[in-house]
C-alpha cells in the first residue's frame, strides 16, 4: 500500500513534469505576434511542396507542420511542370495536394489555399499562383498563357526567390522586361523578399518600387523541424498577413493590398505602414513607477516594457533620455515583461520613449522608429 502510494505520487511528478515540459515546447514553438489595431494578424507560409512534386513528405505533414506552428493559413504549391515522383506517385492531377491537405484540415482552424507553382527558367523563373480554381489548367506550353489563365482564376501571382543562384548566379534579383509585362498586366502581384533560408535585399526595393507584396515563405520540401531548427529555437519565415476577417477572402484581400509583413531569421520585413503598428502593438508599456533611494525618489524612472510577440526586439536609443544599466542598443527578449531604467531628468508624469528598431527594415538597410507613450499610473 505504502508503495503504491509512493508510486502513485512518483508517477504523478512525473507526469506533472512531462505536463509542463510539454506544455511548453508546444506553446513556445507557436509563432504568435498580436494584432493590429484595425486588423487580425494571421499568420501564412504560402510556398511549400510535398511529394505531389519535388517534396519528401505526404500532405498530412504539411497540415501537422503547420497546426503545430500555430500557421493559420498553409498553401502546397507543388511545381506543376517538375514532377520528379512522378514515376512512383503518377500525378494527372495537380489538385491532389491540395484536395488531400484540405481534407486533413478539417476540424481544424488551418486554412488551406488552393496554389500552385508555375516553374519556368528565369525569366520569368518561378511563381506561385494562389486562389486558383483549377491547377491542371495552368498547364501551358507559353510561360505567359499559364500567368493569364491563372489570373482568369482570380490568383494571386507573386514571383518566387527572385535571388536564386539555381537560375541567377550572382544571387541579386534584377527585374526584366518580361517581368515589367507582366507587373503591367497586373499577371504579377507580389515577390518573395526572402525564401527559405535566403533574403533577398533588392527584392526589397523591387517591392517598393513596383508596388509588389511583400513575401517571406519555407519552400520547404523535407522537415520545418530540420530546416529551421526549431529543436535548437529557431523558426520558419512567414508572411504575417493583415486581415478584416480570418478567412481565405481576408487573407485574398490582405494580399491584394499589400498588407504583410515577413518575419524571417528573427528580422521583420515590410512597409513602414504596417511595420510601426505591428511593432507599437507588440512592444507596450506595462507600469512604471519613480525609483527611490533611502526614501528619497529619484529622476529615474522604471519602466515595465511588455514584449508580446516572438520577436527578439533589438533597439536602438533615440529618445532624448538615456538609460540607467543599457547601452543605447539592447535587446527585448519575447513573451517577456523588461524592466527599463530610464533617466528622464526631472519627475515626468507622461513622457515618450522611442527606438529605431534595427531588426526590422521596410526599405535598403533602413529601420523604422516606434513611439513608446509613458503615463505614469
Ligand atoms: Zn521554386
Ligand atoms: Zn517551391
Amino acid at each position: 500500500m505504502i508503495f503504491f502510494k509512493t508510486k502513485l505520487k512518483y508517477l504523478l511528478a512525473i507526469s506533472f513534469v512531462a505536463l509542463q515540459f510539454f506544455g511548453q515546447a508546444q506553446t513556445s514553438r507557436k509563432i504568435r505576434f498580436p494584432n493590429l489595431p484595425n486588423y487580425l494578424t494571421l499568420v501564412t507560409d504560402l510556398h511549400q511542396h510535398s511529394v505531389f512534386s519535388d517534396g519528401s513528405v505526404w500532405p498530412d505533414i504539411r497540415v501537422e507542420e503547420a497546426i503545430f506552428d500555430g500557421v493559420d493559413v498553409i498553401s502546397l504549391t507543388e511545381h506543376l511542370e517538375y514532377q520528379p515522383h512522378q514515376q512512383d506517385i503518377p500525378n494527372k492531377d495537380r489538385n491532389r495536394s491540395y484536395d488531400l491537405a484540405k481534407a486533413y484540415a478539417e476540424g481544424t482552424d488551418l486554412i488551406v489555399i488552393r496554389g500552385a507553382e508555375i516553374t519556368r527558367n528565369l525569366p520569368p523563373g518561378h511563381s506561385n499562383a494562389l486562389f486558383i480554381q483549377d491547377a491542371n489548367k495552368l498547364i501551358k506550353e507559353n510561360a505567359i498563357d499559364a500567368f493569364r489563365e491563372a489570373k482568369n482564376q482570380g490568383a494571386f501571382i507573386f514571383w518566387n526567390h527572385p535571388n536564386w543562384i539555381g537560375q541567377n548566379r550572382l544571387g541579386i534579383s534584377q527585374l526584366s522586361s518580361l517581368h515589367q509585362q507582366l507587373i503591367d498586366e497586373g499577371l504579377l502581384n507580389g515577390i518573395e523578399v526572402t525564401n527559405e533560408n535566403t533574403f533577398a535585399e533588392q527584392a526589397l526595393e523591387i517591392a517598393n518600387q513596383n508596388n509588389l507584396t511583400i513575401m517571406g515563405t519555407s519552400d520547404v520540401h523535407g522537415l520545418i523541424d530540420w530546416l529551421f531548427d526549431i529543436p535548437g529555437g529557431g523558426h520558419r519565415p512567414v508572411t504575417l498577413v493583415f486581415a478584416k476577417e480570418r478567412s481565405e477572402d481576408g487573407v485574398k484581400d490582405a494580399l491584394f493590398r499589400g498588407r504583410t509583413v515577413v518575419w524571417y531569421q528573427n528580422n521583420l520585413i515590410g512597409q513602414e505602414q504596417y511595420l510601426v503598428p505591428l511593432i507599437q502593438s507588440s512592444l507596450t508599456m506595462d507600469s512604471v513607477y519613480y525609483e527611490t533611494y533611502d526614501g528619497q525618489i529619484t529622476q529615474v524612472a522604471n519602466v515595465r516594457i511588455t514584449n508580446s510577440s516572438d520577436a527578439t526586439y533589438v533597439l536602438s536609443n533615440e529618445s532624448d533620455f538615456s538609460l540607467y544599466t543599457k547601452q543605447h542598443v539592447f535587446t527585448i527578449d519575447p513573451n517577456t515583461t523588461t524592466t527599463l531604467m530610464i533617466k528622464t531628468g526631472a519627475f515626468l508624469d507622461h513622457f515618450d520613449l522611442q527606438f529605431q528598431v534595427l531588426n526590422a527594415t521596410f526599405a535598403y538597410r533602413k529601420h523604422p522608429t516606434i513611439t513608446i507613450p509613458v503615463i505614469l499610473n
